[in-house]
């Protein structure tokens, strides 16, 4: 287990760390990313993609609900679910099928999903400063996070 509490005083050492994370993600993992609006969630899944090899856009799901991503370490799939209301739409939309063993799953808004989601390996907390954030993170694996905070 890890649990850590880090500062990140701008965009670019949010950026830095989704780096970090992003080396120790694995294949079949799911992590939830909480946090108010605005708080950088997008901007560290952003930062992961791109540390895990994507070079387009990464935009916000807000609409889709989930954009996938094909990567080199396998398929990605990026949730916004805060627009989610409707628990039937989980299945009928295939959500489930999303979380398997091959796929990395980055999950914003996980609580609007309630019960329906798969437990996550990570879980990362963003509390907004007036300048800056502070980051929690949870995590089942043992997670290394030195240089995470430049
Ligand atoms: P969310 O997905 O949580 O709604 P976004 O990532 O879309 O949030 O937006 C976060 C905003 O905060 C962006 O404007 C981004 O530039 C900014 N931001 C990200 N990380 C930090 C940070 N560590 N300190 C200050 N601002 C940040
Ligand atoms: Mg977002």
């Amino acid at each position: 287990e890890t649990y850590s509490t880090q500062i990140l005083k701008d965009e670019a050492a949010t950026i830095h760390a989704a780096g970090v994370l992003a080396r120790q993600l694995q294949p079949g993992q799911v992590i939830y990313l909480h946090g108010d609006l605005g708080a950088g969630k997008t901007t560290l899944v952003r930062g992961i993609l791109h540390a895990l090899g994507h070079t387009g856009k990464v935009k916000s799901p807000t609409y889709t609900i989930v954009e996938p991503y094909n990567l080199a370490v396998g398929s990605c799939y990026h949730f916004d679910l805060y627009r989610f209301q409707d628990p039937e739409e989980w299945e009928a939309a295939g959500f489930r099928d999303y979380f398997n063993a091959t796929s990395i799953c980055l999950v914003e808004w996980p609580e609007k999903a309630g019960h329906l989601l798969p437990d996550a390996d990570i879980e990362i907390q963003f509390d907004i400063l007036p300048h800056g954030r502070i980051l929690h993170i949870t995590s089942r694996q043992a997670l290394s996070l030195e240089g995470l905070c430049q």
